[in-house]
């Protein structure tokens, strides 16, 4: 089991045929999900005492279970956000499995953390944060928002050595992960009320409504650059402002999600909405939504790094000879020990290509945003939930209740056409197409709305 032979030989050979064979498909298929008793029927048992061969569990899962995963990378594919890394990435991904890297401290993966450090650093100059700035790759959203908010609590308790209930605010657009952290971390999640003059984003002036000069109690905002469902930047700038230290009242913590939307930095054609984000105490984005990475992967930063060690770091006898060498430790700045180095092949694909070609491939998936939009205008049938501003177009069919709209989405997938579902705004079904696959292209997008006729 542990050794290079002939055996290993062939399966090396095999594994890496497989892998460049599913990179070279265009386009990919698209595939779906199975039932379970479908699943059994045709995979039976797997695990079993004197094992199937890596050729035959290979084959299982090239023949039977990769078809009954949906293809995040499908230029078609355009619900939720997809996933859409660059062949370098991809290959590089490859690389990080087999070297047996662990990217936890610099003790161990200083070669790694560097690089990663380096793909950090591009993100944090995009974002306009000082050079002290830094942070850690973690696996995805949810844990940098956690991660984050854990540092912001911390920094509370610090300040006043002393627990005491505390909150956090948002608008009720934020990620459902953002109450979730405030769940883990025992918070209140306010979910801050919008006027019509908020203009469905969360402003200064919302915050001012809602808390007037009172935020002792508040632990954190958390401002999100991109919301999941339709790509709206909250207004960082007021909202930075009312963050601001103020007579006696020391900052409030600023926690910018950009998991989605962050890669907006790298296109000048959007980055004016990201203004007032170079006052983040935090900030998160993923590079395996709109960055062109494989899953799983969140930048996570921190503003001042410090005050995230400070919640993160763990103490304990074996871990002693790591413990304040001065050097930087990824670990120390998020939710968990040990960790893949799983920046990497975003970091490969970075110094591969170039920052900008980056540049030029978000840009190609707003371009098409906005032609989805002017198709969408376009057709009376159709209506925008409301002005895009990123690379999320949402809409309603007119005439269409919910059942109309599933057994579209459903028609569509039986087809192996495309895979788009229904997503909701207040209440309301709408369909909802996330570009941010450069792959995908105008001529992909006619073509769904025409089946909408
Ligand atoms: C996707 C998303 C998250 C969660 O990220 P995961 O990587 O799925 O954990 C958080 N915030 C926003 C705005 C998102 O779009």
């Amino acid at each position: 089991m542990h050794r290079f032979d002939a055996a290993t030989e062939d399966l090396a050979l095999a594994v890496l045929d497989r892998a460049r064979q599913r990179l070279q498909l265009d386009p990919v298929p698209l595939d779906a999900p199975r039932a379970y008793d479908d699943l059994a029927t045709a995979v039976g048992q797997t695990v079993t005492a004197a094992g199937l061969g890596g050729k035959q569990a290979l084959d299982l899962f090239c023949d039977v279970l990769a078809e009954a995963c949906l293809s995040t990378d499908h230029p078609r594919y355009l619900s939720f956000i997809p996933c859409a890394a660059t062949e370098a990435s991809t290959l590089f991904d490859l690389i990080v499995g087999a070297s047996s890297v662990y990217g936890g401290s610099w003790m161990e993966g200083s070669g790694a953390v560097y690089a990663e450090n380096q793909a950090l650093r591009w993100i944090a100059d995009l974002a306009g944060l000082p050079a002290s700035a830094g942070g850690v790759f973690v696996p995805g959203g949810t844990t940098g928002n956690l991660s984050a908010l854990m540092a912001a609590r911390n920094e509370v308790r610090r300040r006043e050595g002393t627990r005491r209930p505390l909150k956090v605010a948002a608008a009720a657009t934020s990620h459902s992960s953002v109450s979730g952290a405030c769940d883990v971390l025992d918070l209140d999640f306010v979910s801050v009320p919008l006027e019509p003059s908020d203009r469905g984003r969360l402003t200064g002036a919302a915050l001012r409504r809602a808390f007037g000069d009172d935020r002792s109690d508040l632990a954190a905002v958390v401002a999100t650059a991109g919301s999941t469902n339709l790509g709206v930047v909250d207004d960082l700038t007021s909202v930075a402002d009312f963050c601001r230290a103020e007579g006696d009242q020391p900052r409030t913590w600023l926690h910018v999600d950009g998991a989605y939307g962050g890669a907006g930095l790298a296109a000048p054609s959007v980055r004016h909405l990201f203004d007032g984000i170079e006052h983040a105490d935090s900030f998160i984005v993923d590079p395996h939504k709109w960055l062109f990475a494989p899953f799983d992967s969140c930048a996570l930063l921190y503003r001042e790094p410090a005050l995230a060690r400070a919640a993160h770091t763990q103490y304990a006898s074996y871990l002693d000879v790591l413990t304040d060498r001065g050097e930087w430790d990824p670990a120390d700045y998020a939710i968990g020990l040990t960790r893949r180095a799983r920046g990497l092949p975003f970091w490969f694909s970075l110094a591969a290509h170039g920052t900008a070609a980056y540049t030029a491939a978000v840009e190609r998936t707003l371009q098409v945003a906005r032609a989805a939009t002017a198709m969408v205008r376009d057709r009376p049938h159709l209506e925008l939930v409301a002005e895009p501003e990123l690379s999320v177009v949402a809409f309603y069919r007119r005439g269409w209740d919910t059942p109309d709209y599933s057994a579209w989405s459903q028609r569509l997938l039986d087809e192996q056409f495309a895979f788009v579902v229904p997503s909701s705004h207040e209440g309301r079904t709408c369909l909802r197409l996330a570009v941010v696959n450069p792959r995908t292209s105008e001529d992909d997008i006619a073509a769904i709305l025409d089946t909408l006729d």
